[in-house]
Order: structure tokens, then C-alpha cells, then sequence
């Protein structure tokens, strides 16, 4: 499996450096406008990059240490369903302030009935002359108190089966009748709410793709995955690794408890095969070859393997696990000599503060319920990569399938 990049020759590389040299300090609308946002949208909006060229953009951006703006939903999620449907009218009002992070959004599709099986919403959305009018309740909604706009999945046909009578559109956070209420999970962070639309107008412009057909552009949305070289983290590619807990365990001296070394050593192969598994899922993009069911293994994989090294990094933890500021290091550190005769335990960062661990455990019990349950991601790999016949609710479970995490 051979990832190595091109080197000075690829074209991308080449036009990325004169760029850089006319533009020495680009502010996140020059990235935009220039299409290094989401190089592999097509152009104008990106650059119809491959994922060869993709993959050298950001290795170009890395080395220039120039970063990228961040708007996780728009850019990963509601943007390519408005390259794949928008009007130009809404290409061109909508796009390229979501590249530059100037306009945050958000996903208004989970319901308190909603989850898993989401094609079964009710929110609803009536048309009123020029306008719909849109009631009803999300809930998880990730971003929406610092959002300008949110991709949203409303009832416009009660009468049809399910999945076809739903419509998409784009909703101004500001709009007369959305309320937001906080929802602080048990990190003690406040980034997700609920949301309820109670009589909001929106223009009929604001419909994305045909009436009540919002089914099929709510699965783009869930769809859409780019390549990605993304860290390696336990917590949905970010945080510590379980690598980065075993160099804490290295470098205090080693570990003599029989148990938890089993677990180490558990944890770390569970994420060697994870990282090439994610290889071999960037060397199929490279070569053009369509990826296969890693996604859903892989996601299956990470999730419980995420809320293990988190588990592991408490239990090394010991008491020190019960503050917000510590962590393995100082569990370590209190420790007993770490073997008979073996060199003294000494607390050593391993690149993260010690409030990453703690953090990362409260937060690893979200990474088997967004983007799709771990119950959901075993239904898909049951019937789409086993063959194995259909969950009894042949419509639960298919909304998310091969979702990445909702945020
Ligand atoms: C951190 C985080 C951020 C999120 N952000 C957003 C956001 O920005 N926007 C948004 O719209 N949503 C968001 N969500 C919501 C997320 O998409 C849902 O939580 C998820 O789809 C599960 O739905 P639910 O919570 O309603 O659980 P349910 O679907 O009610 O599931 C409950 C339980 O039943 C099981 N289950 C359900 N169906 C089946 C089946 N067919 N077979 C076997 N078991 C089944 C599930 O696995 C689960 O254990 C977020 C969630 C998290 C954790």
C-alpha cells in the first residue's frame, strides 16, 4: 500500500505555491474564492480536485501552517447537498460565506420520534402562497445557538409513505418563530439544543430540490464523505489515541498490573487495525477504486473501540479520574513502582493535558449513538456487506446508513 504523495512535480502543488506567494497571508475568503475550502467540489466553488490533488492541497496547506476555516455542517454536510441541488440562485447566496466559516450551520433533521428511523418526522411544513409555514420540534441540534442557517427536513405531504413526502430546506436561524434551547450534555459543554419552529415563514425560495422530494437530498447530506487523512483520535478521528496512552504507560515506566497490560495491549492492536483500515480505505480513493464496506466496519470498529481507551485511561487514572484536570499521567505517577526492580514511575505528557482523558470519557458515550448507532451500523454491515436478510422494520436504520457523525 503505497501512500507516498507526489512531490514538487503535481500540478496542484505547483499552483498552490504561486498562489500562496500572491496571496502570503490568505484570510479564510481567499481560501474560499480560491476553492482551497473544499478543493474536490467542483469549480467554482472548489476545484474538481482528485483525491490525489486533494490530498496534496492539504499537504500544501499544512507545510504553509495556513488553516482552514471551520464550519463543520456547512462544509461537510450542507454545502455539497447545495452543489449537488441548489439553484444557482441559492449557489450564489449560500456558498461561499459557508466556505469562509462567515455563516454557521446547523442540521435541523433529528426529532424526538426521529432518530435512527428519521424519514419518520413530523415536523411539519404547509405552503402559504409565496411562502411555507413550518412547525414543529428537533432536537439534538448541534451548533444551532451559533448557527446563521440550518439545513432542514420538514413534512410537506402527510398523506404519502413516509420517505416521500418530505422536503429540504434552508432555514434562517433568526427567523421570527425558531426558538433554541440549550441542551448541556454531560461533558458539562453546551454544543447541541433543541430547536422549535413554531409558525416560521420561509421563503419558497428556501426549498432545496423538488417538493417532497427532501428523501432523497437528506441522504447526500448523510451521504457525504470526503477524502480525508484525518487524525487518528479515539473520539471520531479526534482527541488522544490509544497509541498516545501507551506511550504515558511506556514512558511512566511500563505497567506490572496483569490485567490492565491484557487491556493495553487489547487497545492497541484494536487500533492498528483500525488505522489500516482507514489506509486502505484512502489507498481505494487514491487508485479510483469506489470504497467498499470499510465505512460501516470501520465505524462500527472505532466507536466501541473510542469508549475502550477512554474506559482504559480512567482505570490508569485511579482517583485522579474523579478530577476534571486529571489523568493517567498522574494515576501513573502516584502508583506503585511499575515492576519489581524497574525504573520509577515519572508523570510524562504525552502531548495532551490530562484534561483531554477525562473530557474524552464522558464524551465517548456519544460515539455509539451520532452519525448512526452502533446498532444501526451492525443492521447495515448485517445486510449490505453479509447479505443477511433485512432487519424486521425493513425502514428503521436506512436514514443514517453510512452517515458520518451528525457533528
Ligand atoms: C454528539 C451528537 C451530535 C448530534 N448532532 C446532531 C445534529 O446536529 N443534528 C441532528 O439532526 N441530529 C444530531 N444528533 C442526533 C443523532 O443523529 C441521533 O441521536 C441518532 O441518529 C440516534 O437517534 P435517537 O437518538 O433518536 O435514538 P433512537 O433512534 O431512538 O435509538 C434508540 C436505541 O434504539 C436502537 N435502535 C433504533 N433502531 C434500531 C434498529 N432498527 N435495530 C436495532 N436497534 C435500533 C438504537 O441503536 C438505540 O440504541 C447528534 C447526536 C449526537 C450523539
Amino acid at each position: 500500500m503505497d501512500l507516498a504523495l507526489p512531490e514538487d512535480e503535481h500540478p496542484a502543488r505547483s499552483s498552490f505555491r504561486s498562489w500562496l506567494a500572491e496571496h502570503p497571508h490568505p484570510g479564510p475568503r481567499d481560501l474560499a474564492a480560491a476553492g482551497y475550502v473544499a478543493p474536490h467540489w467542483p469549480a467554482p466553488w472548489g476545484l474538481d480536485a482528485d483525491p490525489v490533488a486533494q490530498l496534496v492541497i492539504d499537504d500544501e496547506l499544512r507545510r504553509a501552517g495556513v488553516r482552514r476555516p471551520s464550519n463543520q455542517i456547512g462544509i461537510g454536510w450542507a454545502g455539497p447537498t447545495l452543489v449537488h441541488a441548489g439553484t444557482e440562485a441559492q449557489k450564489e447566496r449560500y456558498l461561499l460565506p459557508l466556505l469562509a466559516g462567515e455563516e454557521i450551520w446547523c442540521q435541523l433533521f433529528s426529532e424526538p420520534g426521529a432518530g435512527s428511523d428519521l424519514a419518520a418526522l413530523s415536523t411539519r411544513a404547509v405552503r402559504d402562497g409565496d411562502e411555507w409555514v413550518v412547525h414543529g420540534q428537533k432536537v439534538w441540534t448541534s451548533y444551532a445557538h451559533v448557527a446563521a442557517l440550518g439545513i432542514l427536513l420538514a413534512r410537506t405531504d402527510p398523506d404519502a409513505p413516509k420517505h416521500r413526502g418530505i422536503s429540504y430546506f434552508i432555514c434562517p436561524m433568526d427567523a421570527p418563530g425558531v426558538t433554541v434551547r440549550p441542551i448541556v450534555d454531560m461533558t458539562g459543554e453546551h454544543t447541541f439544543n433543541e430547536v422549535f419552529p413554531d409558525g416560521v415563514r420561509l421563503p419558497a425560495d428556501n426549498l432545496v430540490g423538488e417538493e417532497h422530494g427532501g428523501w432523497a437530498l437528506a441522504k447526500v447530506t448523510l451521504g457525504n464523505e470526503r477524502v480525508s487523512l484525518s487524525g487518528e483520535g479515539a473520539l471520531w478521528g479526534q482527541g488522544p489515541t490509544a497509541a498516545d496512552l501507551l506511550d504515558l504507560v511506556r514512558r511512566a515506566g511500563g505497567e506490572a498490573d496483569a490485567t490492565l497490560r491484557q487491556a493495553l495491549v487489547r487497545v492497541w492492536a484494536e487500533g492498528e487495525i483500525l488505522r489500516l483500515i482507514r489506509l486502505r480505505t484512502v489507498s481505494a480513493a487514491l487508485s479510483g477504486r469506489a470504497p467498499g464496506p470499510e465505512a460501516s466496519v470501520r465505524k462500527a470498529l472505532a466507536d466501541d473501540h473510542g469508549q475502550r481507551v477512554m474506559e482504559l485511561a480512567t482505570r490508569l487514572a485511579g482517583p485522579y479520574a474523579l478530577l476534571a484536570d486529571g489523568g493517567p499521567a498522574e494515576g501513573l505517577a502516584a502508583g506503585a513502582p511499575a515492576a519489581a526492580g524497574g525504573p520509577p514511575r515519572t508523570p510524562t505528557p504525552a502531548g495532551w493535558p490530562s484534561s483531554a482523558w477525562a473530557q474524552g470519557y464522558l464524551f465517548s458515550r456519544a460515539l455509539t449513538i451520532g452519525g448512526g448507532t452502533s446498532e444501526v451500523q451492525r443492521n447495515i454491515i448485517a445486510e449490505r456487506v453479509l447479505g443477511l436478510p433485512h432487519d424486521v422494520d425493513v425502514d428503521a436504520g436506512r436514514s443514517r446508513a453510512g452517515a458520518p457523525p451528525a457533528a
